[in-house]
């Protein structure tokens, strides 16, 4: 997992899950007053590097974040619409009928005149509750 070296604040990886540094190999060799090797400095570079690549992606304008953003915004759209086309689903059968038509089948389709019969009860039932 990458850290970040309490010494000079770059970005860095420890060899094993086993190694606790709190520093990278580069700072290491500092502290123990060791020259550094090319290969130091190159790993300093690329630290560096790597430091300012995370930097970028963290500010605003970085293509990352406005990807999010887009993508955010098509996903809240695409909500509404879900929503909006929910309530529509609801809310069409109730208005498909006209409330007078709706009267007359109730009417005609009342238990009373079909000797109470569970059929005329269920129809009925039905067409009560698309009543608004
Ligand atoms: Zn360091």
């Amino acid at each position: 997992m990458l850290k970040s070296c309490s010494a000079c604040e770059l970005p860095f990886i420890r060899s094993s899950e086993h190694d606790t540094s709190l520093i990278c190999i580069p700072c290491t060799r500092i502290n123990q007053d060791i020259e550094l090797t090319a290969l130091d400095e190159a790993h300093m570079a690329l630290a560096q590097h790597l430091q300012n690549t995370l930097e970028q992606t963290q500010t605003d304008d970085s293509p990352l974040k406005k990807e999010l953003e887009v993508a955010t915004k098509k996903i809240k759209s695409l909500e509404r619409k879900i929503k909006t086309l929910t309530k529509k689903t609801k809310t069409t059968p109730k208005s498909q009928i006209p409330a007078d038509l709706l009267k007359t089948l109730i009417f005609l389709v009342h238990p009373d005149k079909h000797d109470n019969s569970p059929a005329a009860t269920e129809a009925t039932q039905f067409l009560l509750s698309l009543r608004k």
